[in-house]
């Protein structure tokens, strides 16, 4: 497998947690610690060179996305950028409505969380058993008190693409804050700030082979002219996200996203590979009787595949011991978010798209790279199908 380490020779499927550095972009990045490590800030030589780089990155990532490049802000990833965004767009606010999908991340729920405690109002937007929103809310959850809307882009437990295109549009004619969280979304090249009248987007490097710890918020101007910093300190990043910038990981970012879309309209690029093998896997997955899949079929993210597990007679197992028994056996997934996967609980996303509850305990994700290759593939559904009877067997004993 491509830029795993040896010792890792594990079959890697969980790209929606998170991804390895390309090799493109980490000699990018060791080229900039290098050569690119001024303040970005400072006047002299050392400094413009490091506002060179930031600002190309900017420009770069701007253009790949159909953005203006002084709508993007650099921050440390999709959870800093939610919490800045929805924060900071609401700081000067009077405390209203904030409306958002029962399907978000936890960044976007806890932040929601916070406004509460600020006198907001939280309105959830129901899904259907898909994961999709439901459209026949729209005018009931976007007419006043709602003053913030904030819709996932692509799920990231259950792969499921919202209409955010239609939401973002309903916002703008509205004068509705609309933001969405487009972690997912992004790393299968889908964001295209042309086509989407957004006003804020939120997203993550390290889910498309760059690094962790940098993300982007997408603002437009007229908005960002109304917001206010959520942690004091200089005027970096408009004013809206002070402290110095990290510029060979943002260097990294804007390779990881310009490798991502600059062939992505070409037949032969890495997301089409990625989408036959997970279509392949897919169709071999089907065969096994006791898998029943999770999330819309057709409006995912293509790279990902969610299902419940149980044994061929319909008994639900945990998706979390699942988990452990194929990591025994060398492959690497999740059962739910990774920021959730650690706790033996119920997945509040199987209960939104309304899983019995017997069954809210056995989601399994595998979700796809470009290091994968037909024969990695081809030894999956065997680990998985002895790996669900060893955890029914041992639940029986
Ligand atoms: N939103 C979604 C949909 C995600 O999948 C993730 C990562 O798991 C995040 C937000 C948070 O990203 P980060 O941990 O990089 O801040």
């Amino acid at each position: 497998m491509n830029n795993l380490p040896n010792e890792n020779r594990s079959i890697y499927l969980d790209a929606s947690a998170t991804t390895p550095l390309s090799n493109e972009v980490l000699d990018t990045m060791i080229n900039v610690y290098r050569t690119g490590w001024g303040n970005p800030s400072s006047i002299h030589k050392h400094g413009t060179i490091a506002a060179e780089i930031l600002e190309n990155s900017r420009w770069s990532i701007a253009k790949s996305l159909g953005a203006d490049p002084s709508n993007i802000i650099f921050t440390s990833g999709a959870t800093e950028s939610i919490n800045i965004g929805l924060l900071g767009l609401t700081e000067l606010e009077k405390p209203a409505r904030i409306v958002v999908s029962s399907v978000e991340h936890e960044a976007v729920i806890n932040t929601a969380l916070t406004l509460r405690k600020k006198g907001w109002e939280i309105a959830f937007w129901p899904v259907d058993r898909k994961g999709l929103i439901n459209l026949e809310y729209i005018d009931e959850l976007l007419s006043p008190p709602t003053r913030v809307v904030s819709i996932i882009s692509a799920q990231n437990e259950i792969g499921t693409i919202q209409p955010i295109n239609i939401i973002s549009n309903e916002c703008l004619n509205r004068n509705v804050i609309f933001h969405t969280d487009s972690t997912q979304y992004l790393s299968q090249a889908l964001l295209n700030l042309e086509e989407l009248a957004q006003l804020a987007v939120s997203a993550s490097a390290h889910k498309l082979q760059g690094p962790k710890g940098t993300g982007i918020l997408i603002i437009k101007d007229d908005l960002r002219k109304q917001m206010r910093p959520i942690i004091d300190g200089g005027s970096q990043e408009f004013g809206i996200r002070p402290g110095t910038e990290a510029v060979a990981q943002v260097a990294g970012m804007a390779k990881a996203i310009s490798i991502l879309y600059s062939n992505r309209n070409k037949p032969l690029n890495r997301l089409n590979k990625v989408h036959q093998l997970t279509m392949n896997l897919k169709t071999k997955l089907e065969e096994i009787p006791g898998l029943r899949f999770t999330g819309d079929p057709t409006n995912r993210l293509k790279n990902h595949i969610s299902m419940l597990v149980g044994t061929n007679d319909g008994i639900p197992v945990s998706g979390r011991q699942v988990v452990r028994e194929l990591a025994a056996h060398g492959l690497s997934a999740s059962s739910g978010s990774a920021c959730s996967s650690g706790k033996n609980q119920r997945s509040r996303i199987l209960k939104a798209i309304n899983t019995p509850p017997e069954w809210q305990y056995s989601g399994l994700r595998f979700s796809l790279g470009p290091w994968l290759e037909q024969e990695d593939i081809n030894i999956v559904p065997d680990i998985l199908n002895k790996a669900i009877i060893r955890v029914a067997e041992r639940d029986e004993n």
